[in-house]
Formats: C-alpha cells, structure tokens, sequence
C-alpha cells in the first residue's frame, strides 16, 4: 500500500467509522452468529498473493460485523462499559501510526514524560494525596499483579527473586468473597498458590466486614501463617460494592499489611468529589488500581497503577540488559521497571486526548447523569409489583430481578435467566447476570458517553414488557 493509497483508505475508513458510531444503535447489541460461524467465513489457508484493499474491507463488512457485538450502542448495559469517545479513538489512532515503544526515556521521550504528567493529572482528578505515584499499564490485573509482586518482595527482602519461595514462610493474601477473580487469577501466578487467598465473607451490602478479616488474620497467626496482603474493593464486580476502606486499613496497619485497592470500575466516580466517600481510608492504602478503559471514556487498554513506594515496585522489577543501558539512566523515569512487559504502547496519548476535549466539568456531568439516571430506575424497580432490587445502587449498576411473588426461589431463578436471554436474543439490549446470595441477578449498566436517559427509560420498558409473557 503506497502513500496515496494509505491516504484514501484510511480516510473512507474514518468515514466509515463516523458512519458506524452514528448508527450502531441499530444494529443486534449482542452478536447473532452461532459458534463457528464467523470462523467458517474466513478460508483455510492464507493469500500467497496481495489482495486489493477494497476486497479486504468488503470482506470485513460482511464476514466479521456480524460477530461483532457491539459495545458502543448505547443500548449495551451488560458487564461494565468500555466505552470510548472519539477523541479517544482518534488518540489510538495516531498511536497506531506513530508505532511508538516506550519501553525507556530515550525511545521516546515524549511517551515518558506524557505519561508521567497524566498521571499526576489524574491522581488530582481522583482527589488523591500528592504521595502518590504511578504508571499505565494494560489491565486492572496487570495492577494488581505488580502490587502482589512488590508485597512480596518487600516482605522477603528481595529474596524470592533470587531464591524462589523455599524457606519462606507461608504467606496469606485476603480479599472479599466479592472481590474480582482477578486476584484468584494474581495469587496462582504469583506463586503464593491459591489455597492461601483468604476469601473474607460481606454484609447485606456485599461489602468486607472488617472483623472477618481480623478474625482470619488471628487465626492464621495463631496457626503459624504469615498475613501479607489484603484487598479492598472500591466497587465490587458483581454490584459495585465499597469495602469499607478506613476499618481494613487500620487493619493491615496493625498487622503490617500491603493493602491495595482495585477501584477499576467505580474509581470513575471518584472525578465527583461528591462521591469520594468511596475512599475514606485511602491514605492508609499502598497502591490503586483504576480503568479509565471502563467509565473514562478511553480506548482499551489504559488502567492507571498508582503506588506509594515506587522504589519497591521498581526494585522487584528492575532488570537492565546492556542494551537498554543509556546515559541518562539517573535523570528520567524508565517505565519498563514499573510492569512486566518490557515494550510499551503510548497510552497516555488517549488519555491527554479526552481529558482536554471534554474537560474536567464535562466528564463530571456525565458521570454524575449515569449516576442520577440509574437511581432514577432503582426508584421505579422499588415500586414495581413484579421486580425488586437485590443490592444497593452505589453508581450506575442496577442489581434486580423480576419477582412475582408466588414463584419459589428455583422457579424465579429459571424465570430471570429466560428473561435476560430472552432481552438479549432480541438484539435490542444486552444485559448480564451475576449471583447474589443464590438468586438470579440481572445486571443493568449505562455508562456510554453519549447514554441518553431515554436509552434507560426503553430498556426499562422493554424489560417490562418480556418479563409479561415469562
Ligand atoms: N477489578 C474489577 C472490579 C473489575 O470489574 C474488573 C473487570 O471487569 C477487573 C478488576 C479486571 O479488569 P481488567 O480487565 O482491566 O484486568
């Protein structure tokens, strides 16, 4: 593809694009295909021949669109959002083109110092203290590995790193029974094994109860453990849910604790100081993890690890083969020690991209209309004779179900899954479920930045209407 090919492509595939993000209410919210569908599309074997481009894209339009499901239609309310904006897409795309690795200063310079302004940016917008300092990984798990890691680290004087984990003693990692499963997933890698994650039970709100976790620790000292790290929740997967950080961090304080939060869906709320009740305690916590790539509006991947002692994460991390080595080692930042990976994409890019062309307020405004419009829906459920909720609405998250007051559980169970596959086979919502104290949960999430409390108030009615003919 020569230049002035490149040239016309790319600008009919912006317009197609425009064209898409304009229109993506009416396709299917979630794919129709079948397994093997799209698969069976796509022939056996590769080209050995170039293949004209316009070939190449009609084949895109007709074999891949539909398996796409589609997270942009501001009718997708399952999981949590990964919505983006189009200044976000607009960032990825000359981060596609300038192909930039910024795995250390000299690669790029420009990727270091951005990032490192952004960061504090966003520590500011989140209302964090000046202590704190990070870098942007992939994922909400990346974060959270690099905080497992450091912990350990820390806690074995580097010595696991060089020894492995024989002679060690044998450590304890908690989190809530609600925690995400990307901690079981850290704690495996990690090398902790699993039947050392302590899985602290919640209250009526799905939240830790602190005591809990201080009966776990006391028993696990008693019984001749090592209590290393515990997490706590800045809203929950299942239902947003907010561990109560203050009491865990008086905790991990007392007993010597890394304590990390994983805010990676609700730390969104926290641009509103309205809502920073979710992080009293934060003072007494190590590291935080949040997904801009969720509720901020930014392309996946962007997920923000913010750390205290970054000389730790750097010192479990640091490695420097002689052909990374550069002159100005001791006067920048090298943000390969701060991950796993050595390469790195220019993802503060985005990040700059959205946070100037909205602007603060903006983004304020539309999270706090998610917010306001979901309590708006909570209301109606509460006063409808056939739904109830089943766990409060912290943000933006609706946990409920359709309840006609005569079913038992089981039978309500086998109702509320057919409702929601029902909804989703009609192609008009997508929504999901999660299991709340063994009932059938119906997830209802609007976090697009371009939801209308309309999209709400329609897929509110049609859930209605379905839930008639269960
Ligand atoms: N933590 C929470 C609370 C989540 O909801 C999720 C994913 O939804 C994760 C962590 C994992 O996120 P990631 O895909 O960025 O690893």
């Amino acid at each position: 593809m020569d230049s002035n090919e490149f040239r016309k492509n790319a600008h009919s595939m912006v317009d197609w694009m425009a064209d898409y993000l304009e229109n993506v209410a009416q396709y299917p919210v979630l794919s129709q295909v079948r397994p093997g569908d799209i698969k069976n599309e796509i022939p056996a074997t590769f080209p050995d021949k170039p293949e004209a481009f316009d070939e190449i894209f009609k084949d895109f339009e007709h074999k891949i669109m539909p398996g796409i499901t589609h997270w942009e239609s501001p009718n997708f309310f399952a999981y949590f959002p990964a919505s983006k904006s189009k200044a976000s897409i607009l960032g990825e795309m000359i981060t596609s083109a300038l192909g930039t690795q910024g795995m250390v200063w000299l690669t790029s310079p420009a990727a270091t110092e951005l990032e490192e302004r952004m960061m504090d940016w966003m520590r500011d917008l989140l209302g964090l203290a000046n202590d704190w300092t990070g870098s942007i990984q992939d994922t909400a798990s990346t974060g959270t590995f690099n905080a497992l890691i450091t912990a350990r680290e820390k806690a074995s004087k580097y010595q696991i790193n060089r020894k492995g984990f024989s002679g060690m003693p044998q450590y304890r990692i908690y989190a809530s029974e609600q925690a995400h499963s990307s901690i079981d997933k850290n704690v495996k890698i990690a090398g902790f094994g699993s039947d050392n994650l302590v899985k602290i039970p919640v209250d009526e709100n799905f939240a830790m109860i602190p005591e809990k976790l201080e009966n776990a620790i006391q028993n696990d000292l008693k019984a001749g453990f090592k209590p290393l790290f515990v997490l706590g929740a800045l809203g929950t997967t299942g239902t947003t849910a907010v561990d109560p950080l203050d009491k865990i961090g008086d905790i991990a304080q007392k007993h010597n604790l890394w304590f990390h939060v994983d805010a990676a869906y609700s730390g969104a709320a926290l641009i509103c100081p309205e809502f920073r009740w979710m992080s009293t305690g934060l003072q007494m916590v190590d590291s935080m993890v949040f997904n801009p790539h969720k509720w901020l509006f930014i392309n996946f991947d962007c997920s923000l690890y913010f750390v205290k002692d970054s000389e730790a994460l750097i010192k479990a991390y640091s490695i420097t083969p002689e052909y990374l080595k550069t002159d100005l080692d001791n006067e920048v930042k090298n943000y390969r020690d701060w991950h796993i990976q050595l390469g790195r994409r220019f993802r503060s890019l985005k990040l700059w991209f959205v946070l100037r062309s909205f602007g603060a307020e903006q983004l304020r405004t539309i999270i706090r209309n998610h917010i306001n419009w979901a309590k708006e829906l909570e209301k109606e459920i509460k006063s409808s004779d056939d739904f109830e909720m089943l766990s409060p609405v912290y943000v933006n998250l609706l946990c409920f179900r359709f309840n006609d007051r005569k079913s038992d559980e089981e039978e309500l169970n086998a109702m509320n899954e057919k409702l929601m596959k029902k909804l989703n086979a009609s192609g008009k919502i997508f929504i999901t479920h999660t299991k709340l104290n063994g009932k059938f949960t119906l997830r209802l999430v609007g976090g697009h930045p371009e939801l209308k409390k309309e999209h709400l108030v329609n897929a509110w009615e049609l859930i209605q209407e379905f839930s008639k003919e269960l």
